[in-house]
């Protein structure tokens, strides 16, 4: 789809239109990108890509398996050492980037309408993923050259240099509920620092992955620098895991996933496994906190956000009881404004669940929550959004109140919008029930009193604490977990360092006669 600017889709009639457009042989590339060529899987199996929010078929597409990631992993090795890339000079990786950069910012319409209608998504808000995709490939392509080694502080007889090298070929494994900025989040800084990438998209997403491989191309990257495998995590995910020829996977999904591909690498060549997990993260509101409706708005947008399809949900909202009822009805009055619609209209605050097997996941926990006795204060079921076409997987805000610590909605993952209200009476409880749970991604924290606030930050076991707002961010911010939310960092210069090894070089001299 060529863009003019005078066709910026703006309206709900504008974007139609541009998903009208969409042309297969230009727009939809649905073949794996190997050695740079589109190619079909070795096996000539295909998978189907649906649009959730209608059910239609949007591509036949290449189901990579062992076979591909063998031959990915090659090409990805051969370019690694013949050193295009990996030995090419920092500024003209930079170069690359950025130009990287500039045609992702030039076809970011088209690379959020894949998003959206790949996985269900509002469009406005896959225009925020883009956003921070194309600022993260920026970021890194600006870093890279800035970054010096050191010098150790040894004797004068000696010279210890600390030197960073690439790691060799990275694997990036990515999920689903943000396909291209969680992408550019593993390969901005693999590239910059000089590595081959094969990245695995999610088999619910593998659209946006493969129209950007077109633009890596255009972009300059030499030949097999970066590849992408469309296929499901147990063949082509697995193979690229157990692969000796794979030196890291930089991987973004589950926990119960992010535990496999560590036995993988223990099974296969001990590569470098970083992982950004799941989480169940508490959002805390003390009575104390200034403007209850502003920060019942936030609450409710912490969770409904992305249909509640986000790593970092505030999915445990834990209030003073002081103030629990008047917030929970403040909160409810929010969830009543992020009623989801169609995800091609900018209007949308929520879209379409991914497909049928996560709409049937978070309704059976709806229903496991009722019979745990938990409170349904509204939502709760399916609902049939007019502007699509009636056939779409959408759920509603969701609000369960008196959850306790025993109930399954209290405890695990759902990845849907649903909000489980705790209460609370003393600061010591809210630390506790904050800290009860496997999961340390993220966590809020609402209150006026700056004595709590550094009290209760340094007691939350988080990967980040966001204080009087939620999900704040920039790409200046590492972004990871403690526990079992994972290991890595994405994103500031703290992900570069994920993506190299460091060398010393120990150099002996003589001393002057
Ligand atoms: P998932 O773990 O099912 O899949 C993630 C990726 O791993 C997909 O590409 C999948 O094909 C692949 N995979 C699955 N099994 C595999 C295997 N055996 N070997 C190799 N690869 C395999 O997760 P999902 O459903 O795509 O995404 C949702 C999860 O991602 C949630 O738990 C969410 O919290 C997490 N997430 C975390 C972050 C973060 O930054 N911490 C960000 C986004 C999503």
């Amino acid at each position: 789809m060529t863009q003019s600017i005078a066709s910026i889709p703006e309206t709900h009639s504008d974007w139609r239109a541009l998903a009208e457009r969409l042309s297969v042989e230009e727009d939809l590339e649905a073949r794996a990108y190997i050695d740079d060529s589109f190619v079909d899987a070795a096996s000539g199996e295909t998978f189907t890509t649906l649009n959730p929010a209608t059910g239609e078929t949007l591509a036949e597409v290449a189901s990579c398996d062992a076979a591909d990631a063998e031959a990915a992993a090659g090409v990805a090795r051969r370019a690694f050492e013949d050193g295009a890339w990996s030995r090419s000079s920092p500024g003209e990786r930079k170069a690359v980037l950025l130009r990287l950069a500039d045609l992702m910012e030039e076809h970011q319409h088209e690379l959020a309408l894949l998003d959206s209608l790949d996985m269900g998504k509002p469009v406005s808000s896959a225009m925020g993923d883009m956003a921070g995709a194309i600022g993260c490939i920026r970021h890194h392509a600006e870093s890279i050259d800035k970054l010096y080694g050191e010098i150790a502080p040894t004797g004068e007889d000696s010279l210890g240099l600390v030197m960073r090298e690439p790691l060799g070929v990275v694997a990036s494994i990515v999920p689903w509920n943000f396909p291209l900025m969680m992408t550019a989040w593993k390969i901005g800084p693999a590239l910059a620092a000089g590595n081959s990438v094969i990245l695995k998209p999610s088999e619910k997403s593998p659209l946006s992955a493969l129209r950007l491989a077109k633009l890596t191309r255009e972009a300059g990257l030499p030949r097999g620098v970066f590849q992408v495998l469309p296929g499901f995590g147990h063949t082509v995910g697995k193979a690229l895991a157990l692969s000796m020829d794979v030196d890291c996977l930089a991987f973004t999904g589950s926990t119960g996933v992010g535990k496999q591909l560590m036995q993988y690498a223990g099974q296969s060549n001990l590569k470098k496994v970083f992982l950004e997990c799941g989480g169940k993260s508490p959002n805390v509101i003390f009575a104390d906190c200034k403007d209850l409706d502003r920060v019942a708005e936030h609450a409710a947008g912490a969770i409904f956000h992305n249909q509640g399809e986000v790593c970092i949900a505030g999915s445990r909202l834990l209030v003073e009881n002081a103030i629990r009822e008047v917030f929970v009805d403040k909160v409810l009055a929010a969830a009543e404004r992020m009623q989801p619609g169609d995800p091609l209209d900018p209007a949308s605050f929520m879209g379409a669940m991914v497909d049928q097997t996560q709409y049937q996941r978070v309704l059976d926990y709806i229903r496991q929550g009722v019979e745990e006795g938990a409170t349904l204060r509204t939502g709760g079921q399916a609902l049939n959004v007019g502007g699509a076409n009636g056939q779409g997987l959408f759920i509603g805000p969701t609000v369960f109140d008196g959850v306790t610590e025993s109930m399954a909605i209290g405890r695990e993952e759902i990845f849907g919008p649903v909000l489980a209200v705790f209460g609370f009476d003393t600061e010591e409880e809210a630390v506790r029930l904050a800290n009860d749970s496997d999961y340390g991604l993220a966590a809020g924290l609402w209150s006026q009193d700056i004595d709590r606030i550094m009290r209760v930050t340094r007691r939350l076991r988080s990967g980040q604490v966001f204080v009087n707002n939620w999900a704040d961010m920039d790409q200046t911010v590492p972004f990871g977990g403690v526990k079992q939310s994972g290991n890595g960092r994405d994103k500031s210069h703290h992900s570069l360092e994920e993506y190299s090894d460091l060398k010393t070089v120990w150099i002996s001299l003589t001393p002057s006669p």
